[in-house]
């Protein structure tokens, strides 16, 4: 990969009127970035929900948020009475609901479903509702999304991974991720040996800083996990780290430096997620890949890292992110660039499922994605089945019953309320 240490329209201010040797490649890395930015535009300018086989109308007669136990759910139905469903994540949604009703759902009723590439897009300018764009808001879209991609899954027959595009895999591998900065070493490693055992994952990660900042014990936690988890596991696992931006440029690099001794996979948010210049001089000055991308909202500021090389791994969450389509859109970009998408995910609200289904359906992906379990306290199988979604021998396997391909089950969905509006 290119990588660009200095900024080359200073060098060029800089330069003598005769220095049209040096100046000619400046100008050509010049015309190769606005080449590629026009590149990039083009692909996530490209609609994703495959309409091919969709000939009738699917048009939106109710989209409704409904609740019970502090499990929120997304139901969407059509005028010919199907329903889709999409499960929230009980620990975002009771602070963004009122979003649903008010900025969301009375926009989308009444609309045909098959729109829905341009219906996510034009959704924003309900209401101004671009002013709320944030976690919260695409959070809201997103399940929403979600709700009718799987209705129109339960109408075509369709999976959502068709409807995406059709799946290049079967099933994805998964790196199993621990979330804890509180215990020790010793303690993450041990709970990386348990996650492993019971899951096959051949790739694990873990968390180094103090999330934003750093400390003196973090630090000396982070010095010790490195080479740790390496010696744990030996040189067969991919291992990954995430720093949830906590580090100044110069203690990355330092610690990226140590990752690279112990042959990491990836370095992910090494300094705070919104300092993307600064991202990029951390990816310039180590060879390990730097990931990111999980708070990000904005397809502009994803070009900007793309076209920038600021990140060789994308990760935009695909519920923070807004969903399924918009996150398709950042895979066609990096896809242009010649880089990855692993995508971040929540593992609450059937993370991993959804996650399944749209990295099944992209080509430009690692062999391992983000996993961390089961979670979620709803009673539901994959269609058929009897069976909860969860990891055998380190992969997950994308259902091809329509929509998502997994049943609630109907008793406790009787017990659903609709929320306030
Ligand atoms: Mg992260």
């Amino acid at each position: 990969m290119t990588r660009h240490r200095i900024d080359r329209r200073q060098l060029l201010k800089l330069l003598p009127a005769g220095a049209a040797v040096l100046a000619a490649p400046a100008v050509a890395a010049s015309t190769d970035r606005s080449a590629l930015k026009a590149r990039l535009r083009e692909a996530r300018g490209r609609p994703v929900l495959d309409r091919s086989a969709l000939d009738e109308p699917i048009v939106i007669d109710r989209l409704e948020m409904l609740r019970r136990d502090g499990q929120y759910f997304v139901r969407a139905t059509c005028t010919e009475g199907a329903t889709g469903w999409a499960l929230c994540n009980p620990g975002r949604m009771p602070s963004a609901f009122a979003i649903f009703p008010n900025r969301i759902a009375p926009y989308l009723v009444g609309k045909d479903a098959r729109d829905l590439d341009t219906l996510v897009d034009d959704v924003l300018l309900y209401r101004s509702s671009y002013k709320w764009q944030g976690l919260p808001y695409w959070s809201a879209l997103a399940r929403t999304e979600l709700a009718i991609l799987d209705l129109i899954g339960q109408r075509s027959g369709l999976p959502a991974h068709a409807l995406l595009g059709g799946k290049v895999r079967d099933s994805i591998g998964v790196y199993y991720a621990n979330g804890d900065r509180k215990h020790s070493a010793d303690w993450v490693v041990d709970r990386l040996k348990a996650s492993v055992a019971e899951s096959g994952a051949r790739a694990v990660k873990f968390k180094l800083g103090a999330r934003l900042r750093t400390t003196a014990a973090s630090t000396a936690r982070d010095l010790e996990l490195v080479p740790k988890v390496r010696d744990a596991f030996g040189d067969e696992m991919t291992i990954y780290a995430d720093a949830n931006s906590s580090y100044d440029v110069p203690e990355a690099i330092r610690i990226g430096r140590l990752m690279e001794e112990y042959d990491y996979g990836f370095f992910e948010e090494p300094v705070r997620f919104d300092y993307l210049e600064e991202t990029r001089e951390v990816a310039d000055a180590l060879s390990i890949p730097i990931a990111g991308g999980e708070q990000e909202s904005s397809l502009w500021r994803f070009e900007w890292m793309i076209a920038n090389a600021a990140v060789q791994i994308v990760q935009p969450d695909l519920i923070y992110f807004g969903g399924l389509l918009r996150s398709m859109r950042v895979a066609a970009m990096a896809r242009e660039a010649g880089i990855d998408i692993v995508p971040h995910i929540s593992p609450m609200g059937l993370g991993a499922l959804y996650m399944t289904h749209f990295a099944c359906a992209v080509g430009n992906t690692t062999d391992f994605q983000e996993y961390k379990g089961d979670p979620d306290e709803v009673p539901y199988e994959i269609a058929g089945t009897g069976e909860r979604f969860r990891a055998k021998d380190g992969r997950l396997t994308v259902p091809d019953a329509p929509g998502f391909g997994v049943r609630f089950d109907p008793d406790y969905l009787r017990g659903l309320e609709p929320v306030p509006t």
